[in-house]
């Protein structure tokens, strides 16, 4: 055996450049499904479900085109993790090199690359050209910057592939960004005629996968009848169309809007896959300016949704890469709380976090407010430790891969790097909540209110936040209107605020 390929779970592209290179006559496919990459965080049955099934209709059709593919599932062999796997692997059949496509995980690299050290067996990575930009792209770019912001790596690559442009060097509409046109909440009638998801029905190798998660996961987050996510590039194109048809011209006026028992809004539901490989970036980006185009769905809308693909997604992978393994140890703000229990069940009189929290169980679900400005902020303001935030988001979402979850739980939502990602943490106190959504009209604290019973806790927190990072905070430009509304209040206010916040924390500590 020449060279083995491997092809990992999150990497089903099927014009991956492995094909490129792979001489059928003397190279081997190699694809495992182990229970350590379910159980490191303790991941929800959607997520386990979705990647098995996607791996194992990609290795099906590996197989129809006779493919040399050697293929482990999870319930046929007693390999624990990736590395015990390959190493058995690497001393049976020895080959001579090991190829793989760049994974989208540093732990599962070096797992990996030290499996293949110890048989003295050459690894090489290949560039994924599921992404529109290279780490080493990203490491020219960010040189010596002293900030390394969105905005600027977005307009390069709008630049460089032609997105929304009047001509080579102006955007579109003249503008980079209407961000500011994307802010809307619902109206008193709520959202209106809100798209239903597609729902596909599981055939052969979807209900093997679902038996086989529900008896070996039965104790992990989430529920798992029905699988809600694509696993074929066909599926995923399905829902690529729906969200273009239906959602896309609403998608930026209400993008950043929370409603109760909406779990999906007009949000695409396609990160997960675009993170399994399913789609490529390009392609829908390209659909996406395609709709401005042809007159049907307006410019911010397409805007928005195009700088959260072109811009965000490709942004936070070049930081992933630029920062890791580092970045995981940080921990800026000296946060040390445990997860309050009721992250893994929902339940909690705070109904943001129920509604928040109680969608992502039950269908592995929640959109970016949601994620950042409730289960995030609430973390942020209560001082989880940040690695245990991070195991949450990497655990419960359907679309978690650490080059994408990490620097937008650990840089974005926790500031737990003290700013590579987000020039300020995002505080908020419950008014924010309160005017982005209707749970606080449904729930029995009042966002206005930082002491007393009736007193939200998201309110008590956030004075609670500023005032005990208040030197940090006040070197900050960016925080000084927050800054300044803490030194209106009193002594007194603060004490009374820090002795809620104290009762809090106490009460959840025993929970
Ligand atoms: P839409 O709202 O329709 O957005 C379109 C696409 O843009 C998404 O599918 C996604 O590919 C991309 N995108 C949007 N925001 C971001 C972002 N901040 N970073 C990178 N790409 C983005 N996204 C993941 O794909 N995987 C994660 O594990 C993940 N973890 C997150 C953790 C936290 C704490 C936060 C605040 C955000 C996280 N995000 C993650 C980003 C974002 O919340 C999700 O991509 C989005 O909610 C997925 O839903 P959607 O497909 O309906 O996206
Ligand atoms: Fe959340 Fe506070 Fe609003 Fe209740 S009042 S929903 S806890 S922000």
């Amino acid at each position: 055996m020449r060279r083995l390929f491997i092809v990992l779970g999150d990497q089903l592209d099927r014009e991956s450049l492995i094909f490129k290179h792979a001489d059928l006559a003397t190279d081997h496919f190699w694809m495992a499904e182990v229970a350590e990459e379910s159980t490191h965080v303790w991941s929800h049955k959607q997520r386990i479900a979705l990647f098995l099934s996607a791996m194992r209709h990609f290795a099906d059709e590996l197989q129809a085109k006779d493919y040399p593919l050697t293929y482990l599932p999870l319930d046929e062999h007693e390999f624990a993790s990736l590395g015990e796997a390959l190493s058995d692997f690497l001393a049976s059949h020895k080959p001579e090199e090991v190829w793989l496509v760049k994974p989208g995980n540093y732990r599962v690299f070096k797992q990996l690359a030290d499996t293949c050290k110890q048989y003295d067996t050459p690894i090489k990575q290949l560039h994924d050209q599921h992404f529109l930009s290279t780490p080493a792209e990203f490491k020219t770019w960010a040189g010596n910057k002293k900030q390394l912001r969105l905005e600027y790596w977005y307009r390069q690559l709008r630049k460089q592939y032609q997105v929304l442009m009047q001509d080579e060097k102006t955007p579109e509409g003249g503008k980079w960004n209407y961000d500011q046109s994307n802010r809307k909440s619902f109206g008193k009638n709520g959202p209106q005629d809100i798209p239903e998801p597609i729902e596909w029905p599981a055939d052969g190798i979807t209900e093997q996968v679902i038996a086989l998660v529900n008896e070996r996961f039965p104790k992990h987050p989430g529920e798992l009848e029905q699988l809600q996510w694509p696993v074929t590039p066909e599926q995923a194109e399905q829902a690529l169309n729906r969200f273009l048809d239906k959602a896309l011209p609403q998608f930026g006026d209400f993008q950043d809007a929370m409603w109760t028992d909406e779990p999906f809004l007009n949000h695409s539901l396609i990160a997960s896959s675009l993170n399994l490989k399913l789609l490529h970036p390009l392609h829908v980006i390209q659909q996406a300016e395609q709709r401005y185009r042809d007159e049907a769905a307006p410019l911010a809308a397409v805007e928005g949704f195009i700088r959260q693909i072109l811009g965000w997604r490709e942004y936070v992978r070049g930081l992933y890469w630029l920062h890791m393994p580092e970045w995981l140890e940080m921990n800026a703000l000296d946060a040390h709380q445990d997860l309050p229990a009721f992250y893994w069940t929902g339940d909690t009189s705070m109904t943001c976090l129920s509604e928040s929290i109680g969608q992502t169980l039950k269908h592995g679900y929640a959109h970016h407010i949601q994620r950042l400005m409730v289960t995030g902020l609430f973390a942020l303001l209560y001082g989880v430790e940040p690695k245990q935030v991070h195991e949450w988001y990497l655990a419960v979402y359907v679309d978690a891969v650490e080059w994408v979850e990490l620097p937008n739980t650990l840089g974005m939502s926790q500031y737990a790097d003290n700013g590579i990602m987000a020039s300020k943490p995002y505080a908020a106190s419950g008014q924010y909540i309160n005017r982005m959504s209707n749970y606080c009209k449904q729930c029995k604290f009042n966002p206005a209110l930082a002491v007393g019973e009736k007193a939200c806790p998201i309110t008590t927190l956030y004075w609670d936040f500023l005032d005990t990072h208040r030197e940090r905070l006040q070197a900050n430009p960016r925080m000084g209107f927050m800054m300044k509304n803490l030194e209106a209040k009193s002594g007194e206010d603060i004490a009374a605020i820090k002795a809620q916040a104290l009762e809090f924390r106490e009460l959840h500590q025993k929970t």
